[in-house]
């Protein structure tokens, strides 16, 4: 977000930052999440800042703090009506993706060109991603900036809805000017995720609109000293599932909503693309389990993928009864133990467990259906 900062000179720049982000070495962290079938999960982030608006970083330094962090593609969207550092800097709106671009295709990071439109609430600020040229968005009306970005195929999402600043108690409102958006294909996502802040209202209306569910890190110092890598936290990541790994796939990825957000164990979005990479990262010792009155078994659950899985159970019956709350570690195995009692019924069960970390509404937490079978003798 827009924070009010003094400008960090060119020499603390060079000489204090850039040792600091050196000193961390050539060294990419992969982050294993699943595909699902007939895409690729490309990890990304969209709201980015550079000293070409109130960021204190460099353009290039964003490739390399992103391919660090095991991304695949960032937007550089420098503010249009902000630029606090144009005494230092010039106002060149075009210019941050043409620094970080040529240093982005030697290290296979997509470099996205955008800009963020800063206006008072309503309508707040929007980024608009898959510029041509960024130039043209410097207008009077705010009508007019983003019909600019349309014309130029750009994809608009309405950033930090419940940014304190411009909502004193944190809640996100829908305004008149936001229906004007959406009824004149200005608005094709909202951040559900900016920073540390969730916004229920943005899942809300995601869902209601069809909008892209996006999580962006709005980052303007360098990335390490505004998440503690070292505990670690990840910046927010836009997951987008891409016919391949190229701008025009992504671009039609984000129009067709297939998007799920991601910080740290949480992840947000549509039940349709987290049940499968759940599915996708999990291996079962056994499916089919026979057991007897008053037995008991162990099924072994590997988690295949880099995210964490927080599980309570749904149906514990009479019948069957099973660990109630698992943790699915980073490529790991857990155990359930399933057991039968005196009194168990013969029959067949399937077990049944919520996935806490799973936001799929305001609220709610997806289910799942284990493909375990269990037959009671
Ligand atoms: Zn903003
Ligand atoms: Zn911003």
């Amino acid at each position: 977000m827009k924070t009010l900062r003094t400008f960090i000179p060119a020499f603390i720049l060079l000489f204090v930052i850039a040792p600091l982000l050196l000193a961390q070495g050539n060294n990419r962290s992969e982050i294993n999440i699943p595909n699902l079938p007939g895409y690729v999960t490309l990890k990304c982030d969209f709201h980015i800042h550079t000293v070409f608006s109130d960021g204190n970083v460099w353009p290039t330094v964003r490739v390399e703090e992103a391919w660090r962090d095991g991304l695949d593609a960032i937007a550089l969207t420098d503010h249009i009506e902000y630029q606090p550092h144009s005494k230092d800097v010039p106002t060149n709106f075009n210019r941050p993706y043409e620094l970080a671009k040529p240093l982005g295709d030697k290290l296979d990071i997509i470099v996205i060109k955008g800009s963020e439109v800063t206006r008072k609430m309503p309508p707040g600020h929007l980024n608009a991603i898959f510029l041509k040229d960024a130039d043209k968005l410097k207008t009077d009306d705010w009508r007019d900036a983003l019909k600019a970005a349309k014309e130029q195929g750009a994809f608009i999402f309405w950033n930090h809805p419940n940014w304190k600043a411009h909502q004193k108690d944190g809640i996100a409102r829908w305004y008149d000017e936001h229906s004007y958006l959406l009824e004149n294909g200005l608005l094709n996502g909202i951040e559900v995720l900016n920073g540390y802040t969730f916004s229920p209202n943005a899942q809300n209306w995601c869902l209601e609109y069809n909008l892209a569910f996006m999580g962006d890190s709005d980052v303007h110092d360098p990335i390490r000293m505004e998440y503690n890598y070292m505990g670690k936290q990840r910046r927010p990541i836009t997951l987008v599932f891409a016919k391949e790994k190229t701008e025009a796939a992504i671009k039609e990825a984000l129009f067709a909503g297939r998007t799920a957000v991601i910080f740290n164990d949480t992840l947000i979005g549509k039940k349709e693309y987290l049940l499968p990479i759940f599915n996708a990262s999990i291996k079962y010792n056994k499916n089919d389990i026979v057991l007897k009155k008053k037995d008991s078994f162990s099924l072994q659950v590997t988690n295949q993928s880099d995210l964490t899985y927080i599980l309570s159970a749904k149906n514990i019956t009479e019948e069957i009864n099973c660990t109630h709350n698992v943790t699915l570690l980073p490529s790991s195995t857990s155990i359930i133990e399933i057991s039968t009692g005196k009194e168990s019924q013969s029959g067949r069960y399937t077990l049944v467990y919520q996935i806490s970390n799973f936001w799929t509404a305001s609220g709610e937490h997806s289910e799942i259906t284990l493909p375990i079978h269990i037959e009671v003798e």
